[in-house]
This record gives C-alpha cells, structure tokens and sequence, in this order.
C-alpha cells in the first residue's frame, strides 16, 4: 500500500487544460504516475511527452467521458502501464451558461452527460478495480455551484449539487472497501471554462466578473495533493474553496 503521493497512480480526466492539467504536472512533479484523459489528444500527449522527458511518469489516453467504453479503457491502460489504480479525479466539465427560457436544450443534454454521467462513467471503471485492491481513492470536481444556485447557471448548478450528492452516497457505500472519496468545490479559477459559454452577453458579463477575482489553477492541484497526501486512514470528503475576494 502506497502512502501519500509518491507513486500513486493517478487518473486525471479533463487533463487538457485547467484544473486537470494543472493537477497532472503537479503532482506527477511529486512522484505520482498521471495518466491523462480528454478528448483533445494532442494536448494531452505533448501534456505526457513533456512530463516524460523531464523524468516523470505520464501516460495520455484520448478520452471522451461520455463514452463509458473509452472511460473504463482509459483505467485499464493506467493499469496495464502503471499496474494499479490509487486515483480517479473525475474533473473533465463544461459550463455554457444560459437562463433556462433561452431553451438551449442541446447544452443541457451537453452538461448531464460530462458532468454528471461522466463522473458516474469514471467511478463504474475505477470502482472494481479499487474493490479488488481493497485500497483507491476517488475523487470528483463539483462547484461553489454546488453548494448555492444563481439564476443562468441554474443546471449546471443542478449538474454539480448531484456531484455532490453521489459523492456523499459513494463515500458511504464504499466503506467496506477502504475506498477514500473526496468531493472538490473550487470558485472561480482561471480556465478555458468560459471560452464554452455561448451566449456571448453572458459570456462577455462572466468574464468580466471571473477576471477581476479569479486564482490561478494551481490553487485546485493543492487542494487535490492535500487530500491524496493525507495518511490513507484519513478520508478528506469535502474541500470548498473560493478567490478571497468572491462573494
Ligand atoms: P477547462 O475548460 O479548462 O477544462 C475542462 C476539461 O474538461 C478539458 O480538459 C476538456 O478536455 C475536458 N472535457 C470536456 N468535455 C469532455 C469530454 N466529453 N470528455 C473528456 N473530457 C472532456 O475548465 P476547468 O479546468 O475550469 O474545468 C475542470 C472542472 O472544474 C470542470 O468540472 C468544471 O466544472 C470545474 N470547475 C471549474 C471552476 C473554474 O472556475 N474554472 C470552478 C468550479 C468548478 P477536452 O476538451 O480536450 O475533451
């Protein structure tokens, strides 16, 4: 059983860009072995290529997380390379937002199917595998719009309130398993998340309220190496954190 960060392998989906390519340098700079998912692989294989060379572990994996098949190949080939799964950062997301009366019902389908089901396709591949370890650690993204609703984010605050349901109900039926679960909700932090909003009033509106306030992605990569690196008899199960000059 491997403690701490220093050789855990870690499966990091959404590892493009933002919070989860953030994550993958950080902690494959701490001896972790990242291997990354997202549908964009270019970036991802330079992302590997680039940690390889400086003599880190990586491997990239062009995943698209709502396709269950390409998400569970995606564990396998952390297994096969690395032999193990200690991590699932279920982080890959969108958030186009909108009001619910400009009826933009094909991004509502879009947010259901990365940020909800997505998850749930990251945690039916991971979970076997840690069952049989008896050891793993599952760890999803939610939002500071998990936690409150504000009008034009209505369902992907939806999308994220039931990340942080099923976290909740994971972290109590895994138990058994010695299966640590964490649910993480960052605020606003400079991304390529906004760059999906297309309502460009709402976008240019979000932007110019992100800009002012937001920090950067490595602020998400802590929070998420606090709670990998904390002793395995210590489950993290929540961090929400925010800019200090958010509301
Ligand atoms: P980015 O847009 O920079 O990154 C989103 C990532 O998700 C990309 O790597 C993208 O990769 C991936 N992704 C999107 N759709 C899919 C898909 N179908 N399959 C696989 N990967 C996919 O935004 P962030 O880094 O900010 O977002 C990461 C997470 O953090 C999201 O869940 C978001 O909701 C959450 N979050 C972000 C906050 C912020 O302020 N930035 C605040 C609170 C939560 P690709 O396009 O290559 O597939």
């Amino acid at each position: 059983m491997t403690e701490g960060i220093k050789n855990k392998v870690v499966v990091i989906t959404g590892a493009s860009s933002g919070l989860g390519e953030a994550t993958a340098r950080h902690l494959a700079a701490k001896g972790a072995s990242v291997v990354l998912g997202a549908r964009r692989a270019d970036r991802i294989h330079a992302l590997a290529e680039e940690l390889t060379a400086a003599g880190h572990k990586a491997k990239a994996v062009a995943t698209d997380v709502t396709d269950r098949d390409q998400v569970k190949d995606l564990v396998q080939a952390a297994i096969d390379t690395f032999g193990r799964i200690d991590v699932m950062l279920n982080n890959a997301g969108l958030m186009p937002l909108a009001p619910l009366e400009r009826l933009k019902i094909d991004e509502w389908d879009r947010m259901i199917d990365v940020n909800l089901k997505g998850v749930l396709y990251g945690i039916a591949a991971a979970l076997p595998r840690m069952q049989a370890q008896k050891s793993g650690h599952i760890i999803n993204v939610s939002s500071v719009y998990g936690h409150v609703v504000d009008p034009g984010a209505t369902v992907y605050c939806a999308t994220k309130h039931a990340v942080r349901a099923l976290s909740e109900g994971l972290r109590k039926e895994v138990k058994p398993y010695n299966i640590r679960t964490t649910v993480i909700s960052p605020g606003a932090v400079s991304t390529e998340l906004l760059e999906h909003i297309s309502e460009k009033d709402i976008q240019q509106g979000t932007r110019d309220f992100v800009s002012k306030i937001a920090v950067g992605p490595d602020t998400f990569a802590r929070a998420v190496a606090f709670a990998i690196n904390e002793p395995d008899d210590v489950d993290i199960n929540e961090i929400l954190f925010r800019p200090t000059a958010q509301p």
